[in-house]
């Protein structure tokens, strides 16, 4: 090959491309360094450099494009994105996001902070104390509360506790077969529960059991009863379960408690999702244990709540398998916030009127075409609670219809946007988006139309 024809020789524009050495001393950048740490940012001044050689970048804009990478980095690579699918607990996308409340919590409990405290007496001080306040105000059926790191850990706890080595010979957890749940990736809950030695006495059917079903499965063995929400599926047709307080009544008279998971956490009922159970309707009803996530509906960080009554909650707080899951400071301070706070952005994205999305879809859908010059369509198009709530209702809304290869492209723009597709159309669903993220929403995917 000659060397005029070499890629880089001559006037070859790659020439000017600043070498990493100059690109390092630039004062923004040394500040990033700082921030991010040498080898994140010698990463993105490479990927800047190789984007400039393939052309992508003039090399007289890569210190620019560099600075402007760097300020988008964060100290880890998760990829803040936009869920505009309008399922609102979307576990592939972190679950609840947290509110701002809850975002300030966590800044103030990441130093040193007195979780464990006593600041007027200067000794060790109980764990989680005002967590479990916010928990007991919110909730004052609850006679006590726990929260540990998120569902799976709570039920496996109390199973442990109740029934796991120590309980004697009572190792038996009673549990309809209707509600023998897998909660994704192959994750069964009853399999959970037997990891640590309880034993599940199975009763009824997959779409009957009735309250002689559990009567006949009580005996010496008995630890606990069990009822479980089946938060991602409904039996329906020819069906019957018994409820919450026909359970409770038939576990008091053998001097046995009941335990409840409901899965997604709603402190009480919520009109739009009639068949959701409640932590205080589950008490109330006379569960002696009820436990749910933190970042379902709830709208917290992950977490395992675990409610009840007194001498339940601290028998499970004392078992040493309690340490093993206990909530870290983070998950302390965030679901404090989150519980006492104002109401949670999953709940205000599961309320917000179909009017009012229907409306601010319009909007979107003008802010594109004065763009562009291209009008899309604005579609029906249910919202979901996703992450095992509300299984199977939905919550009607709107989205935007735009053509079906924008949801790839949306997806690798520097801020990712999620949207679904759905009959070679792709939908971008705003109920998840908070409202201010509309305008930069529209000229995003403005600018992907006109490529
Ligand atoms: C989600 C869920 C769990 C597990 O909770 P995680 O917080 O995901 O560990 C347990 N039980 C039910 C009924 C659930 O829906």
């Amino acid at each position: 090959m000659s060397r005029t024809a070499s890629p880089v020789a001559g006037d070859d524009p790659r020439r000017r491309i600043p070498r990493t050495d100059a690109l390092l001393a630039l004062e923004e950048v040394e500040r990033a360094k700082q921030r991010l740490g040498e080898e994140r940012v010698r990463d993105v001044v490479r990927d800047v450099q190789s984007r400039a050689r393939a052309g992508e970048v003039v090399p007289e804009e890569v210190e620019g494009a560099v600075i402007a990478a760097l300020e988008s980095v964060h100290a880890c690579t998760f990829t803040p994105v936009l869920n505009a699918t309008g399922v609102i607990v979307h576990t592939n996308l972190g679950r609840a996001p947290l509110s701002p409340q809850a975002i300030d919590a966590l800044e103030a409990a990441a130093g040193y902070v007195d979780v464990e405290f006593d600041l007027a007496t200067g000794l060790r001080g109980k764990r989680g104390v005002s967590t479990r306040e916010a928990l007991l105000k919110a909730c004052p059926a609850a006679q006590d509360a726990l929260a540990v790191n998120n569902g799976a850990a709570a039920l496996s706890l109390i199973a442990t506790a109740l029934a796991g080595p120590g309980s004697g010979k009572r190792r038996e957890i009673v549990l309809s077969r209707g509600e023998m749940i897998e909660i994704g990736a192959g994750f069964r809950l009853t399999e959970l529960i037997e990891s640590t030695g309880p034993v599940i006495h199975e009763v009824g059917t997959t779409n009957r059991t009735h309250l002689a079903d559990y009567e006949k499965a009580l005996g010496e063995s008995t630890a606990a009863l069990l009822k479980i929400h089946a938060s991602n599926y409904v039996i329906k047709g020819f069906t019957s379960a018994v409820g919450i307080a026909e359970l409770a009544d038939l576990a008091h008279a053998h001097d046995l408690p009941l335990i409840v998971d409901i899965g997604s956490g709603l402190f009480s009922p919520e009109p739009l999702l009639p068949d959701e159970p409640t932590l205080t309707e589950a008490l109330e009803q006379g569960a002696d244990l009820v436990l749910a996530s933190g970042d379902k509906l709830v709208g917290g960080p992950q977490a395992g709540l675990i409610l009840g009554k007194k001498e339940w909650v601290e028998r499970v707080a004392r078992h040493p398998l309690a340490r093993a899951m206990r909530a870290d400071k983070l998950l302390l301070a965030a679901l404090e916030a989150t519980v006492a706070g104002p109401t949670p952005p999953v709940l205000e994205a599961l309320h917000t009127e179909p009017a009012a999305l229907k409306t601010r879809t319009e909007k979107l859908a003008r802010a594109i075409h004065e763009r562009v010059n291209v009008m899309c369509e604005v579609v029906p198009h249910d919202g979901r609670v996703g992450g095992g709530g509300g299984a199977e209702v939905p919550i009607p809304g709107w989205a935007l219809r735009v053509p079906e290869h924008l949801a790839s492209e949306l997806r690798a723009l520097e801020r990712p946007i999620i949207a679904t597709t759905r009959d070679g159309a792709c939908l971008i669903d705003v109920r998840c988006i908070p409202e201010f993220e509309d305008d930069e929403l529209a000229s995003a995917i403005a600018a992907l139309m006109k490529r």
